[in-house]
């Protein structure tokens, strides 16, 4: 595997790939890597002559400095991970390979109605910031194929949304969530629970698996209902947000049988560690 730390060695190797017309696959991470990014880069290996990994924690995306600063870093263990699975080439880049100070990187790209619900509503400036480095990372990279996970839902969204409105020649591809077996949705961030936080974030898959059964018989009004009160009532979780929504723009459902993508969507606090997650209740990507 191939580690590269500047911009400049990761772009000459890449033309010199390209040059051969090979496939590159991407797959930016922020690290502290688990079974769900491994997910991602195996699929990029199955489709891909030649597979890059980013890892970067990118401060443009963290709306509190405290959630910045504690953020898991493992790079050594990443790195060994990476090189188990058979990833062509690494990119660990500081902060100012990313952004040199005499480039203007910021993007003004208006995501419209996507933008004011949910993770936009509750992390101002959050995806601004995922669009600038994505975007940034894809001018270094130049990937044919972008891997990116539905764990992060709206994410996905918004980049597809980038990736239209820049024109850019990259292909995403939603991988689904990787969950431990008890349900939970693997996160570099559930490192920072204890084992009695873990059991009681169990309660955001549970909410999701209670919404998706009773949403196609009891209608979403209702699942919804019942999955926040589930979450209501569990121990140990300060929910922020549980919507049933249309899966391609994430605007409230006002008629469940008018789309055929419909997903549910949680955030919460257990301890201080925020989590998220996800689950399609109708069609795919
Ligand atoms: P992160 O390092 O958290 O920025 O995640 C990097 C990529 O891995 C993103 O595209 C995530 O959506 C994806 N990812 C994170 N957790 C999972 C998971 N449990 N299953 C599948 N993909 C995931």
């Amino acid at each position: 595997m191939y580690l590269f730390k500047t911009a400049d060695g990761l772009k000459s190797h890449i033309r010199h790939i390209k040059s051969s017309n090979q496939k590159i696959g991407f797959v930016p991470t922020m690290g502290a890597l688990h079974e769900g990014h491994l997910s991602l880069i195996r699929q990029s290996l199955a489709v891909c002559s030649h597979t890059i990994c980013s890892i970067f924690v990118n401060p443009t995306q963290f709306n509190e400095a405290s959630d910045l600063q504690k953020y898991p870093r493992t790079p050594a263990k990443d790195i060994a991970l990476l090189h188990s699975v058979g990833t062509d080439m690494l990119f660990m880049p500081s902060e100012s390979e990313i952004y040199p100070d005499q480039l203007d990187t910021a993007l003004d790209i208006d995501f419209g109605p996507l933008e004011s619900v949910m993770e936009g509503a509750f992390r101002p400036g959050h995806f601004a910031g995922v669009a600038q480095v994505v975007n940034r990372l894809l001018e270094l990279t130049d990937p044919d194929m972008l891997f990116m996970g539905q764990k992060d839902f709206q994410q996905a969204l918004v980049v597809q949304k980038m990736i239209e409105k820049l024109q850019l020649e990259v292909e995403l591809v939603v991988v689904p969530i990787v969950r431990n077996e008890d349900g939970l949705a693997l996160s570099s961030r559930n490192v920072r629970l204890s084992e009695k936080g873990r059991r009681q974030a169990l309660a955001l898959s549970q909410a999701l698996k209670l919404a998706k059964a009773l949403a196609p018989e009891k209608g979403t009004t209702f699942a919804k209902e019942e999955a926040i009160a589930l979450l209501e009532k569990a121990e140990g979780v300060k929910l922020e947000y549980f919507e049933i929504a249309d899966g391609n723009q994430l605007q409230p459902l006002t008629d469940e049988h008018s789309t055929d993508f419909i997903v549910a969507c949680v955030a919460a606090w257990v301890e201080d560690v925020r989590l998220i997650d996800n689950m399609i209740l109708k069609g795919g990507f």
